[in-house]
């Protein structure tokens, strides 16, 4: 707390704020933190900090005088954002041709690609040779400064379409030689499993496996389990990576590694994307397969693991063995999340004080759709920091482009985008599609109902089930909250409302993303996903004000910056299926059928992922209390009844539900 309070302070600083990270995270480290949670890149800079600044950080840290800080705050002061000139730099054309071809690979630089592939072409007997020779040897130094910090992503990537428009360039000539194709480091599988569309995490690490001379059978989205494991045996691969984004796919990881051990394969399995982590590898995944199964954490580990795997396989196969059953053991052993029954749980639900609630009546009520908006009038909405984050730049927008650290590489990526995002707004039709609703609505204990009418209410539209944290509460304030707990009961005889909203925003982007793909340019056909999905949710925030002073209206006169906006400093929520209050994914069904969202070409795969995949749906819920919560684990109690409430088997609610399950 102390570190990230002082590091505030120091907004704008960016020395030393980034030095101040830097010492904490050095001393965290010696003092034994988990080194896995450490970004490399970060520890060199410790060598580089300025020694006084370094100095007067330590202070701090390791609270070694009652007024560091102050001293510290004043050093500050003298210490000012140096910004490095960027000044365009000719002088490389003067050198060889290799040196000229490895200076293009690691600066990322197109331009001159075509004549100096050429000239080596012809300096070489073999155009093989140019790929192993020259090309390899500037992918192995992006390699390196990749692994060691020095590069980043974006980098990486714009490496990569270097390379492979070289390679293209050299391509009909290997083929007029019926040379066999270069030798590759080895074979890998990539897929995002079944029910999934999410694919910017693993285009992202086969672009970066690709460019350390991976040979990619990239199988695209929700490919059955079937179809990996007979395309992995039949192309003969080294490795499968398995990728997804929601949490019914971790489920389905388990499945295929089941699958692989019933056809007693012995290929290594990788597992990456965003809900996947270590211990679920470790404790869910692992167990169910004999051949190698590492969890990779992100796209620079992935090369390092396949590094192993093909030179050493049988000791990391044996140490990441040996440490996922350590894992399971710790895991079994603690069991540390203290729950209470799920009445108990009731009994302590958010209060709110129906009878003073001013409740506004909506303006509207019922359905409509929202086809009117165009990608530029979203821009103003987008939150930019995920966009950085996407590409491993971490830091906060607009800060991140003055870091001492990301600045400069965060700066052409933004540039990079608003080029893009021009592009899109040009050549993608009706890319922004929208469905709202607003429903009469009551609570029935955990249960929603949404009627069609305030008088009517016999009869619900469909009735949503929600879940109640289970957390043993250790202070009185606390509650054990329902998405319920935020709409009047229906015995209180109160018209209450519930809206929904789903937002599309990847309609028609596809044959944009395909002509990059063709062009070998993965760099702009990741920027187009990215921008796609920070598009979608701009339009969430757009809509959701919309919805607020409009077309529900209950805050007609709020008057919120952009930056307000993002920071939810409005009334109300938009919670959405699969996440913490409401994690069951698959009541994303009840909402799409509300609002009928196939009309505007969003559809739901076997997991309820959207599709397409730059799509964000959720409830509005208007009441001023209502905040974001987090279900937590749940225990069999309300498994039983929850399923009983929706009508499944409790088979059916452990499967939606086995993410937050605190029992096995
Ligand atoms: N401005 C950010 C939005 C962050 S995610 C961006 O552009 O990425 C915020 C969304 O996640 C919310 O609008 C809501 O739809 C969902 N969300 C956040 N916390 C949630 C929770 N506890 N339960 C359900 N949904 C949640």
């Amino acid at each position: 707390g102390g570190v990230s309070n002082l590091s505030f302070s120091f907004r704008g600083n960016n020395p030393v704020r980034e030095a101040m990270h830097s010492v904490f995270l050095y001393h965290a480290i010696k003092a034994g933190m988990d080194m896995g949670i450490v970004n490399p890149g970060m520890l060199e800079v410790y060598d580089e900090i300025e020694p006084k600044l370094k100095e007067l950080c330590e202070d701090v840290v390791l609270n070694k005088n009652e007024n560091s800080t102050e001293v510290l705050l004043e050093f500050a002061q003298t210490v000012s954002d140096t910004k490095k000139t960027k000044e365009k730099d000719t002088a490389w054309r003067n050198e060889p041709v290799e040196k000229r071809l490895s200076h293009a690979l690691v600066k990322g630089i197109t331009e001159f690609i075509d004549e100096d592939v050429e000239e080596a072409r012809t300096k070489y007997p073999r155009p093989l040779e140019v790929i192993e020779g020259p090309l390899m040897d500037g992918m192995n130094i992006v390699g390196e400064l990749f692994g060691s910090g020095k590069m980043f992503l974006p980098q990486v990537v714009k490496s990569a379409r270097v390379m492979k428009k070289a390679v293209a360039i050299l391509q009909p000539y290997i083929e007029a030689e019926k040379a066999d194709g270069s030798t590759t480091n080895g074979k890998i599988l990539m897929a995002t499993v079944k029910g999934d569309v999410h694919d910017i995490g693993k285009n992202i690490v086969s672009v970066v496996l690709g460019c350390n001379n991976y040979e990619i059978v990239d199988m695209g989205v929700m490919v059955p389990c079937e179809k990996i494991l007979k395309t992995a045996i039949e192309e003969n691969v080294d490795i499968i990576g398995l990728s997804g984004l929601i949490t019914p796919s971790l489920d389905e990881m388990v499945n295929i590694a089941q699958e692989m051990q019933r056809e007693k394969m012995n290929i290594p399995l990788l597992i990456g994307g965003a809900t996947t982590s270590r211990i679920h590898t470790a404790v869910k995944v692992d167990p169910h397969y004999q051949g190698s199964v590492i969890h990779v954490a992100d796209a620079s580990k992935s090369v390092p693991v396949a590094q192993m795997l093909l030179s050493n396989h049988e000791k990391i196969h044996n140490e990441v063995k040996e440490q996922y059953s350590q894992m399971r053991e710790n895991y079994s052993a603690k069991a540390d999340y203290k729950t209470v029954d799920i009445e108990s749980a009731r009994g302590n639900r958010f209060p709110i004080d129906w009878d003073k609630a001013q409740i506004k009546k909506p303006n509207f009520i019922g359905v409509k759709e929202i086809n009117n908006i165009q990608i530029t009038d979203l821009i103003p909405y987008i939150d930019w920091t995920p966009f950085f984050s996407a590409w491993r730049l971490r830091g906060v927008y607009p800060q991140i482009l003055e870091s001492e650290k990301y600045g400069a590489e965060a700066q052409k990526l933004f540039d990079d985008a608003k080029k893009h995002l021009q592009e899109m707004s040009e050549q993608c039709p009706s890319t922004c599609r929208a469905k709202v609703g607003i429903f009469p609505a009551n609570s029935a204990g955990d249960d929603i109902e949404v009627y069609s009418f305030e008088t009517t209410k016999d009869n619900p539209l469909t009735t949503l089930n929600m879940l109640r944290s289970q957390r043993k509460m250790e202070k009185e304030s606390s509650y054990n909250r329902s998405l319920a707990d935020y709409i009047a009961p229906k015995k209180s005889k109160i018209n209450d409302y519930i809206g929904a909203f789903v937002v599309t925003s990847g309609l028609n982007i596809d044959t944009l993303v395909h002509k990059y793909e063709h062009e070998q340019d993965d760099y702009a056909a990741i920027m187009i996903k990215t921008l796609a999905d920070r598009l979608a949710e701009a339009f969430a925030e757009y809509l959701h004000k919309e919805l607020r002073t409009n077309i529900w209206g209950y805050a007609a006169n709020e008057d919120l910056s952009n930056q307000e906006l993002i920071s939810e400093k409005y009334h109300g929520i938009r919670p959405a299926p699969g996440y913490s209050a409401c994690p069951d994914h698959s009541e994303k069904e009840k909402l799409f059928a509300l609002l009928e969202a196939q009309n505007i070409g969003v559809q739901l795969t076997e997991s309820c992922a959207m599709m397409p995949a730059s799509s964000v749906s959720g409830w509005y819920f208007a009441h001023p209390n209502a905040k974001y919560f987090n279900i937590g684990k749940i225990e069999q109690d309300q498994v039983i009844d929850y399923a009983k409430r929706k009508n499944i088997t409790v088979e059916q609610a452990e499967k939606w539900l086995r993410s937050i399950l605190n029992y096995s």
